[in-house]
């Protein structure tokens, strides 16, 4: 599945969530995750993503590997 990382914080677009065809983006407070049991590795989501947050989650970088795992937590908790 694809993972959404820090620079998604405090970012206000939506754009990921427009164009996901199977709705797996999930809105906190201020941030969103993908639900990855939901999440179909299309790629939609990446290249319009105007802070460049979205991974697949076998090319996060060092820094963001953490996020696989807050991603599943947060989307079952919102
Ligand atoms: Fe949705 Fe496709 Fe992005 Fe997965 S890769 S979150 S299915 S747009």
């Amino acid at each position: 599945p694809y993972v959404v990382t820090e620079p998604c914080i405090n970012c206000k677009y939506t754009d990921c969530v427009e164009v996901c065809p199977v709705d797996c983006f999930y809105e906190g407070p201020n941030f969103l995750t993908i639900q990855p049991d939901e999440c179909i590795d299309c790629n939609a989501c990446v290249p319009v993503c105007p802070v460049e947050a979205i991974y697949p989650d076998d090319e996060l970088p060092e820094e963001y590997q953490h996020y696989t795992e807050w991603n599943e937590y947060l989307a079952n908790q919102w």
